[in-house]
Parts: C-alpha cells; structure tokens; sequence
C-alpha cells in the first residue's frame, strides 16, 4: 500500500477472481464459463463492431434493450446494462444502500457482496444458511434494510421457489430486494415478470454463464423503471460507454439466436445429472442444484486435497476455505468428455486413497 492511499480503502479486501493459470492446458471447471462457444453470428457481430472502434458505443444500447424488452416481455425503461452484472450489483448497492439502510445477505453466497458493501461503506448482515444450506426467508423478515439474494444461490447452486420468495418481497415495500440471477436460465425460476407487480424487486441478470459471455462483460438489471432510472443517476455519473460497441452488438446478436443458448443449457443440465449421478455413487454428497454447476464433498477425501490433486491432474475446481464449506468443491458443468475426464480422475484417487 502506498502512503497516498485513502484510508477510506486501506482495510478494504478485494474480490479474488478464479484462477487463471498458464503453466499447462488445463480442463478449466473452475468459474462457470460455458463450455460453449459463441453462435457464429455473435463472433461476426463483435467482429463487424471491432472496424467501428474508433467511435463511442451506444450510452443507451438501443437495439440490444429493445431486443431485451422484447425477450423479457417488460419495456425498454424497465432495462439498465452493465459491464457484466458485477458492475449493475456494485450500482445497485449505490442506490439502495447506506449507512441508513444497511444490507442482508447470506453467510455463503456470491463473495462480491461484501466487497461492495465495504467498498461502498455501506454495513451488512450475513445472515446463516440453514443446515441443509437453504435460505429461509423466515430469517429476512423484519430486516430493515436492502435484501440481496442469489437465486439460484452460488455457490451451494440450491434454487427458491418464488412462491417462497414472494412474500418476502410483498411485505416489504419500503426496501429493494435485489434478486441476483446469474444462473436462472439452468433450471431456475425468474422473479422478472413480478418486477411488474413490485416497484421494489430488482432482478439481475448476466449474459456470463447461460450466454458464453463471459468475456464480453455483459450485465443486466430489470425493474420498475423508477428503480431503473435511479440506477442510469449512477452509470452516467460513471461511465455511460460502459458497454463497448462490440459486446452490445454480440448481445443483440446473442438475442437473436437464443434458442441456441437456451438449448446449450438444456444440455449443460443434462451433463450436471450425469456428473451428479456419477459423484453420488463415488459416496459425494452434492447439494441439489438448478445450476451449471455443482457443489460437492466427500468424507473419503477432504475438499482442499482433492482441489490441489486434481490440479496436479490438469483439472481445475473451485476450492473456498470458509470453515462452513471447506469439505466442499464447486465444480462447473464443462463438456460430457470433460466431466467423464474429472470422473475418470476422482476414480483414481479414491482408490489410491483406500
Ligand atoms: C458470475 C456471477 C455474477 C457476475 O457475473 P458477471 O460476469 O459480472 O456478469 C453475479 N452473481 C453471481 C451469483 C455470479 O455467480
């Protein structure tokens, strides 16, 4: 740390992405990329952009909020974008939180929570899982202040229903809850048409892990547009170019072949059955998840020694040394060679083990 630091930051502790190491090709399960490429009209999309680079990109994102409303049923003010949903949640915590009305989120949830509380100087309550590492919105009510959920949550991968959700949401006019959906499109439930009926709920969104976009950086948020537009307050006085010209355009593009995404997930999910099934009869426990990946752990071989000897293999899982699920791995759903690889690998071990 530098001696011109603002101590505002000094006790600040960032974010730490996945890894992403170079030493050898590595089977990568460890942030919840799609094993699947673009379609062919978004790489050509980004491409037909990247000749253009020399001019702004859309502040509005005309086309790709249009394309949005259409896909989404709501109307293109009910829409914001970001540079990935990190971006719209760090907004959306701007907006709705502070010293007055502080935050409520999981124990074990998405780990950009309580960096962006901090950063923002807002305070937190992490409110436990259940044993069986489900939320209980019995635990939320009464709080008084912004609720953020991940749902599906990341990154146990269990799912609300939201006839369970709902109420918290009805009960509660006077305070935003954020519904985080980064993983919705595997198997969840959207809360996007309720944002209709409640001027409080904002439901987020990204194209990362459903859309193979990971690398384009493309985020969203949907609500009432009063919600919204307190939000567009902020991203102008930010950085209104923060979506670049050639992710808007992928975007779009992306749009307009959804049915090739929304049938990659379709396969992804079958692949997450499989992986499950097959984890299950290696004596794994693995959480119930609506997700593009897993949360697993076995009392045969603890969760940091198999993360470090499967990276010895060349397969790279997510590893979290929080006392509550340090047995555990969260491993992403890659190709059916991919995973039958890691079950081939974790056989291995299990059997050098006993
Ligand atoms: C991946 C993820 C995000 C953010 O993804 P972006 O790439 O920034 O769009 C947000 N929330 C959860 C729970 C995630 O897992």
């Amino acid at each position: 740390m530098s001696k011109y630091f603002s101590g505002r930051f000094s006790s600040l502790t960032p974010y730490v992405p996945g890894e992403q190491p170079r030493d050898m090709q590595y089977i990568k399960l460890n942030t919840n990329e799609s094993p699947y490429p673009p379609a062919p009209a978004v790489a050509e999309a980004a491409a037909r952009e990247a000749e253009r680079l020399q001019l702004y990109s859309d502040p509005e994102c005309l086309e790709l909020r249009n394309l949005m409303a259409e896909r989404y049923q709501v109307k293109p003010e009910n829409v914001v974008f970001g540079n990935g949903s990190d971006e719209i949640l760090d907004l959306a915590f701007q907006a709705f939180a502070d010293e007055a009305h502080p935050l409520a989120f999981a124990d074990i949830t998405y780990g950009f929570y309580p960096v962006f509380a901090q950063k923002n100087r807002i305070p937190y309550t992490e409110i436990p899982l259940k044993n069986d590492f489900t939320i209980d919105p019995e635990d939320y009510r009464g709080f008084p202040g912004t609720i953020v959920l991940a749902n599906p949550n990341a990154p146990t991968g269990i799912n609300l229903p939201l006839s369970v959700l709902e109420p918290l949401i009805a009960e509660n006019p006077e305070r935003v809850v954020i519904v985080d959906e980064a993983y919705v499109d595997f198997g969840g439930e959207s809360a996007i048409p309720m944002t209709k009926k409640y001027p409080n709920l904002l439901a987020v969104g990204t194209f990362s892990k459903s859309r193979s976009m990971a690398g384009g950086r493309l985020g969203f948020a949907i609500g009432n547009a009063a919600l919204i537009a307190d939000i567009e307050t902020l991203r102008y006085s930010l950085n209104p170019y923060n979506v670049n010209r050639m992710t808007a355009a992928a975007g779009a593009a992306i749009l307009k072949h959804d049915d090739y995404y929304m049938e990659n997930c379709k396969k992804i999910m079958d692949t997450q059955a499989w992986t499950t099934q097959q984890l299950q009869m290696l004596g794994f426990q693995v959480l119930p998840s609506c997700t593009n990946f897993v949360f697993a752990g076995s009392d045969k071989l603890d969760g940091e020694t198999l993360y470090r000897e499967l990276k010895q293999r060349g397969i790279l899982i997510r590893h979290f040394s929080l006392e509550r699920i340090k047995n555990y791995n969260r491993i992403t759903i890659g190709t059916p060679e991919q995973m039958e690889t890691l079950i081939r690998e974790i056989q291995k071990l299990l059997e050098v083990k006993v």
